[in-house]
């Protein structure tokens, strides 16, 4: 169990984060870029690179295998989707996707998109552990939070227009 302060101040326990978020328990900070039936994203605030998502299950689960046919079609239509924006709205060129069942953790894919600035980490897949950490750590002020701001608010306008 987990200990988690509401923003109305209250206190709870819950069994995961994930589910709590998902769930609309907590409410993530930055807001719901966009839900669908079986998926819920949002941005980890913690790691302020404009247009990174998390695509989170609704249900409880840790392997891909685990999802049912039709989480399996919702969870391909919605990365689609949120890829398609994170290029029309944000000109971002490539995504880096990754997930892990080798944690406690939820069903979650992590979107990472990559920027110019990340040469000087390396090119390709060993980058992305110190990107994130220098995200984290070297970005976590001003001008970062508000482009990361920024891109929340015109990813999520362009992945809930009416279609
Ligand atoms: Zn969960």
């Amino acid at each position: 169990m987990r200990h988690i302060t509401l923003a109305s101040g209250e206190s709870v326990e819950v069994e995961c984060l994930s589910c709590a978020l998902v769930n609309g328990l907590i409410a993530p900070e930055g807001g719901v870029i966009v839900e669908t039936e079986y998926f819920h994203a949002h941005q980890d605030v913690a790691y302020p690179v404009p247009g990174l998502v998390i695509l989170a299950s609704k249900r409880h689960l840790k392997a891909l295998d685990e999802l049912t046919e039709a989480e399996r079609l919702d969870y391909i239509s919605i990365l689609s989707k949120i890829r398609k924006a994170q290029r029309e709205v944000l000109g971002i060129e490539s995504v880096y996707y990754f997930y892990n069942e080798d944690t406690t953790h939820h069903f979650h894919t992590w979107m990472v998109p990559r920027y110019e600035w990340m040469y000087q980490f390396g090119r390709s897949v060993e980058s992305v552990r110190p990107v994130l950490l220098h995200a984290r750590n070297e970005m976590n002020g001003g001008q970062h939070i508000a482009e990361m701001t920024k891109a929340i608010a015109v990813l999520t306008k362009a992945l809930n227009r009416e279609s």
